[in-house]
């Protein structure tokens, strides 16, 4: 068998999809690969006057609808295959929301843990200077990814009108406020998830008081989430980090957690330092200390991985207690354990439709860098919750009429709309 990586574990759910589709052998083609994977090497001279070279990568995955929009991560683990995934997704993602983007990713295979601040500097722009004639906002708009933050976006955004001697807002999105940023991109991810839980439980009657959640990953997408969800009504049972997490069945407040955090490092920082926990403490308050594996299978209504991939596997997928799960993270599911939870009425909202507010006000900072315009907090909030609601109806129609998972009617409803555009392109050769 071959090794499973993102991209067979994208492609095995793509083919799946193509077939349910009847897609021609030309149009099968068109998906199958990258348009382009672009690799560099990047060389920066270390504070100690050595030299370090890190290999990089921008794939480039379908523009037919739009110019490529992908984030870039710094990671020791962001080979080829991974970003080749995460460009692939973001096509689908960003066909799925319907704005006018094609799909890339970048990565740059290092750890940024081991490197000064201007290290990372000096590697952010030689990013941009080695993948200049490949990117721009009418070509492909990078953005912040895993270890990139706004602050990388504003030296990236530098170098790139540098070298091109430009004004170009629009070249990057995910910057600070301070330098062409927008409002309401922090949160975009899990507010635009929180749309998705509010109609769901909306259109199934369901009372959030009653409802028990359990969110993998407390960062970003996961402690966002947790705190729209907590505020909402919601009771949060269960929370992690990489160092594990906390379960409560009386729920848990997002707002304490998060300043145990702040103040040790960890979710479950009120409790434990590294494996030692103060049990009376924890019997007192009525919280157990849980791995992550625990919290996949915790008793609750509504599970949110929110952190790593590939965490719901075929091993687990049978244990699984939650009756609804959203993917704030990128690809937490594998082909097989999407089977085992379809079998078992478990409803999956895919990663490409649940995390997809972070790409949308990411397009709206773009169209604001493009206008000169500045939204306000409330316009954002308001076309993102539109925006994110097409998409949902859109999917759950698609899943109604043709028998589908949420994520097969996720990629239809993607596939369909970048074939239209390839057509309309006169791309497609029947
Ligand atoms: P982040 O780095 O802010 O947070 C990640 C969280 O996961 C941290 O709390 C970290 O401690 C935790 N974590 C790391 N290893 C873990 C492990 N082994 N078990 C449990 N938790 C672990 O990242 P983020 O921006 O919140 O992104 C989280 C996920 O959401 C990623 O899959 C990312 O691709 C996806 N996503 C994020 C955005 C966004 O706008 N932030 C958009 C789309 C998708």
């Amino acid at each position: 068998m071959p090794r499973s990586t993102p991209y067979t574990r994208f492609r095995t759910t793509l083919d799946a999809v193509m077939k349910k589709l009847n897609l021609s052998a030309a149009e099968k083609k068109l998906f199958s690969e990258p348009q382009h994977i672009h690799k560099a090497e990047i060389t920066i001279k270390r504070d100690d006057g050595s030299k370090a070279a890190f290999p990089a990568f921008r794939v480039q995955f379908n523009n037919a609808r739009g110019p490529y929009k992908g984030g870039i991560r710094f990671h020791p683990a962001a080979d080829i295959e991974e970003v080749k995934a995460l460009a692939a997704l973001m096509a689908l993602k960003t066909a799925v929301v319907n704005i006018p983007f094609g799909g890339s990713k970048g990565g740059v295979q290092m750890n940024p843990k081991e490197l000064s601040r201007r290290e990372l500097q000096e590697v952010s722009r030689a990013y941009i200077r080695a993948f200049l004639k490949v990117v721009g906002p009418d070509i492909d708009v990078p953005a912040p990814d895993v270890n990139t933050t706004p602050e990388i976006m504003a030296w990236m955004r530098d170098e790139f009108e540098k070298q091109t001697k430009s004004y170009s807002p629009a070249f990057i999105t995910g910057k600070p406020l301070s330098y062409g940023g927008s409002l309401g991109r922090d949160t975009a991810t899990a507010r635009g998830g929180f749309y998705l839980i509010q109609e769901l439980i909306d259109r199934a009657a369901l009372d959030p008081q009653e409802l028990k959640v359990a969110i993998q990953g407390f960062g970003n997408a996961g402690a966002t989430m947790a705190h729209f969800l907590h505020n909402a009504g919601f009771t949060i049972v269960a929370l992690s980090d990489s160092q594990g997490g906390i379960y409560s069945p009386e729920g848990i407040d997002p707002v304490r957690v998060e300043k145990y955090k702040r103040k040790t490092g960890a979710v479950a920082g009120e409790y434990c330092t590294g494996s030692v926990c103060d049990i009376k403490k924890m019997k007192m308050d009525g919280v157990q200390h849980i791995t992550n594996e625990e919290l996949l299978e915790i008793s609750c209504d509504i599970l949110i991985p929110a952190a790593l991939d590939n965490v719901i596997t075929e091993k687990n997928a049978r244990k699984i207690k939650a009756k609804h799960i959203l993917e704030l993270a990128n690809g937490p599911t594998t082909p097989e354990a999407d089977q085992i939870l379809e079998k078992r009425g478990i409803q999956v909202i895919p990663d490409i439709l649940a995390n997809a507010g972070g790409v949308t006000v990411s397009y709206f900072e773009w169209v604001q860098g493009r206008s000169g315009e500045q939204w306000t907090a409330d316009r954002v909030d308001h076309e993102l919750k539109r925006i994110m609601l097409d998409a949902y109806k859109a999917v759950r129609r698609q899943a109604y009429r043709e028998k589908m998972s949420y994520r097969h009617a996720a990629f239809a409803v993607s596939i369909k709309r970048i074939l239209d555009a390839m057509r309309a392109r006169g791309w497609v050769i029947s």
